[in-house]
């Protein structure tokens, strides 16, 4: 594995962390307060630079990122001190809104959405989870059942990421129930098509400047022409392509660490406590040490899973659980080492790390729980499937 930056790749991480110090970073708090996503210009400011459309192939209008750059790009944005909300938007709408487009998608499908979503006037939602199934991700029961050049769709999507604001959302639906996960098919459902609807914006922990809702399918009419790969093959999608990148799409977290790490370095040197710099103190030390040996552990773990999708050797359900589940450990614990080295400030909304201490939650429960996560290991150590 070969983790070396050309100096280009270098150049493009150190413009996006700039970006994200000059223009994400001092909107976190307030957006993190009210629960709002990315404000539009700062949005078309990012697409205007190609920061929309990272692993979208140059010939529809992206930047033609592999996913170990366009991880590591989310990763510099949030060493920049952009909130994980803003992050996890981002990259659910840019990675997962166009990774099964580009691999599945038709050429019409691909011309159609791809560049609108690499210009920004798309965002895009994954839409997997249901009030009945989450973890059980093969048991949904949204429906689509053919009517003439339609699918007309039924069912309830929850907690989905961008649902307020989505434009295009992926939307995984059963065709075949008598199949269960063999028989879901995935459809690109544009906001405007009737029998659309968002429920309201859910009030969270963690994570609030993402903007989370209910999507509801109500008699919804989407073109046949909008079913992504084959009748049934929504399963495949999932478990054989873009699972790994599902997880990996958490790798923004890193850049969170890094941060973190960094505001904590910088305050231990300045807070001065018995006379001296509390950076002085080996307790201080050992959390600082703690903190840089995990967050490089965890950084390898990420690299490998995003390394492997670019080599093209997955499925890799081991490394990428494997991986998702370290970094959600590494971060609950760079998030309360964060908090305790700035004592009763770490505390305080006034400065960045209470955040992380809720946010990190995020990653132990969205795209498949910690306990799944091991699940997924075991069961691949001793002989069994993928799941989600
Ligand atoms: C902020 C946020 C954003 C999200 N965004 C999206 C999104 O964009 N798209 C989307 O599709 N979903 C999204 N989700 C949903 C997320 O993927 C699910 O919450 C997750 O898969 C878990 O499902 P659940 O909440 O129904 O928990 P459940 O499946 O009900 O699990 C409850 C508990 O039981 C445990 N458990 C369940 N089954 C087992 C088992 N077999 N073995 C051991 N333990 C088990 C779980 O680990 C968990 O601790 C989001 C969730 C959150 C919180």
């Amino acid at each position: 594995m070969d983790f070396a930056l050309s100096l280009d790749q270098k150049t493009l991480m150190k413009d996006i962390e700039e970006f994200s110090r000059r223009y994400l970073a001092p909107i976190a708090a307030e957006c993190d307060e009210k629960q709002e996503f990315i404000p539009t210009p700062i949005w078309r400011k990012m697409a205007s630079l190609g920061y929309c459309g990272l692993p979208i192939p140059t010939g529809y209008g992206g930047a033609g990122l592999g996913a170990l750059d366009t991880y590591m790009c989310l990763e510099a944005a949030g060493r920049g001190g952009a909130a994980a909300g803003h992050l996890l938007s981002w990259a659910v709408s840019m990675v997962l809104g166009s990774v099964a487009l580009i691999k599945f998608g038709t050429e019409e499908q691909k011309k159609r959405y791809l560049p609108r979503i690499a210009n920004g006037d798309l965002i895009c939602a994954f839409c997997l989870t249901e009030p009945d199934a989450g973890s059980d991700a093969g048991s949904i029961r949204t429906q689509a059942v053919r009517r003439g050049d339609y699918y007309i769709l039924n069912g309830t999507k929850s907690f989905v990421t961008n649902g307020p604001i989505a434009d295009l959302c992926l939307v995984f639906v059963s065709t075949n129930p008598d199949m269960g996960p063999r028989g879901i098919s995935v459809f690109l459902v544009e906001s405007s098509f009737p029998g659309f609807s968002r429920g309201k914006k859910l009030n969270k922990l963690g994570v609030r400047s993402s903007p989370t809702s209910e999507l509801i399918f109500s008699d919804c009419e989407v073109p046949a022409e909008n079913l992504l790969g084959a009748e049934g093959e929504g399963f495949k999608i999932v478990a054989h392509q873009i699972l790994e990148w599902e997880r990996a799409n958490f790798s923004f977290f890193l850049g969170v660490m890094d941060y973190n790490l960094q505001t904590c370095i910088k305050y231990a040197r300045e807070r001065i406590q018995f006379k001296r710099p509390i950076a002085e103190f080996q307790a201080i030390q050992h959390m600082l040490a703690e903190m840089k040996v995990e967050l490089d552990a965890a950084k390898l773990m990420c690299y490998r899973v995003a390394w492997m999708i670019d080599q093209g050797m997955v499925p890799a359900p081991i490394e990428a659980s494997s991986a998702k589940y370290f970094l959600a450990q590494a971060l609950k614990k760079n998030a309360d080492y964060a908090v305790q080295i700035h004592g009763a400030n770490g505390m305080m909304k006034e400065y960045p790390l209470e955040r992380s201490l809720r946010d990190y939650k995020i990653l132990e429960i969205g795209g498949g729980t910690t306990q799944i996560q091991l699940d997924i290991i075991a069961r691949n150590l001793l002989g069994g499937g993928v799941s989600r």
